[in-house]
């Protein structure tokens, strides 16, 4: 639920409402806006009877939000969440482009990249360094050697590094390297990962399981932001369904359906989303004209020699058209 105070309502006043809602052992997460101070409380609602609550001094309005995801939820929080990432941020209106290689794949391939894709109008470059592949047999990233080769890349673009962190065990040895921490769609329901970057201080770009509903993937956020990360960015990646033409079919309607569901920003990824380096751009301009916050790309030197998801990977002459194409779309848009 939520506590709605009254707009003149003292520090005791809120200090007052939050002891009593801590002795029924709800967890309390305080919404300080310029207007007014808004309580959430996560716990067992049948514990504090909501009339005497809301007749505290000092209240407006108790409201129970009734959705199984409450932090997340529009109900507790009205504003959208805009993530500090560097000097920049995801969900204040400008377009992010993350843009990268799948992998890491060696130091010198790696500079080179992140060099062209910051001059082609990348805000974000990405980049994996553990690699979640479907066979053991495939390249599975460099690992810290590859978190290093990121952090030069940082050092020497000035761009912020988005990489994958796979199991709970290496949460605090990526969070050394990276700006933001992304989890993967194939652990998107890893509960125990989930609560460890809800304990770390860097945003996570999480992405939307293969097969999760809308609300299993609202929920995976629930579960970082209730560990006390406020710092989600959704990332839509496609869902399997019965087509098998494209790699996975991105579903685009969540865009617009989690941002009015819940106040964390959105991003998509159409390479992984089609698999195929033809569709990437249309369906980035088709996810910008749905609202989101930010596209995440991938860019290879050389698609047919890269170790993972060639087929995908746009070249960097086609990432400088993506960016064109989407800063052109954009300002119609507007105009
Ligand atoms: C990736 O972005 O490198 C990746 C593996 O994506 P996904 O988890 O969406 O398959
Ligand atoms: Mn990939």
């Amino acid at each position: 639920m939520i506590v709605v105070m009254e707009k003149n309502a003292s520090d005791g006043e809120i200090e007052l409402v939050q002891e009593r809602l801590r002795r029924e052992n709800f967890q309390i997460h305080l919404s300080q806006g310029v207007e007014r101070t808004i309580i959430g409380a996560v716990g067992d609602r049948s514990r504090v009877d909501l009339e005497f609550l809301e007749a505290l001094p000092g209240v407006e309005k108790v409201v129970p939000i009734m959705k199984p995801f409450k932090l997340t939820s529009r109900e507790f929080r009205e504003e959208d969440t805009v993530v500090p990432v560097g000097d920049t941020c995801i969900g204040s209106g400008a377009l992010q482009i993350i843009a990268g290689p799948c992998a890491v794949e060696s130091r010198e391939k790696y500079l080179e990249i992140a060099a062209m894709v910051k001059e082609r109008g990348a805000t974000m470059l990405r980049g994996g360094a553990f690699k979640p592949r479907t066979s053991p047999y495939s390249f599975q990233g460099l690992e810290e050697e590859g978190l290093k080769i990121l952090a030069e890349a940082r050092e020497l673009t000035g761009l912020p590094v988005v990489t994958e962190v796979m199991d709970q065990r290496s949460v605090d040895l990526v969070a050394r390297y990276a700006d933001v921490l992304q989890i993967g769609a194939r652990n998107m329901q890893n509960f125990f990962l989930l609560r460890e970057v809800g304990m770390v201080k860097k945003p996570v770009v999480l992405k939307r399981g293969p097969s999760a509903t809308l609300e299993e993937w609202i929920m995976a956020a629930e579960y970082v932001v209730s560990g006390g990360n406020p710092n989600v960015i959704m990332c839509e990646r496609g869902i399997r369904t019965f087509e098998t033409y494209t790699r996975n079919t991105l579903d685009l309607s969540s865009v617009p359906v989690v941002k009015r569901l819940t106040h964390l920003p959105v991003i998509v990824d159409p390479s992984h989303g089609t698999g195929k380096w033809r569709l990437v751009e249309p369906m980035a301009r088709a996810a910008v004209a749905v609202g989101c916050d930010g596209v995440m790309i991938e860019v290879h030197q050389n698609p047919a020699e890269a170790l993972s998801d060639g087929p995908q990977s746009l070249t960097p002459e086609n990432f400088a058209g993506l960016v064109n194409n989407l800063t052109r779309f954009q300002e119609n848009g507007r105009s």
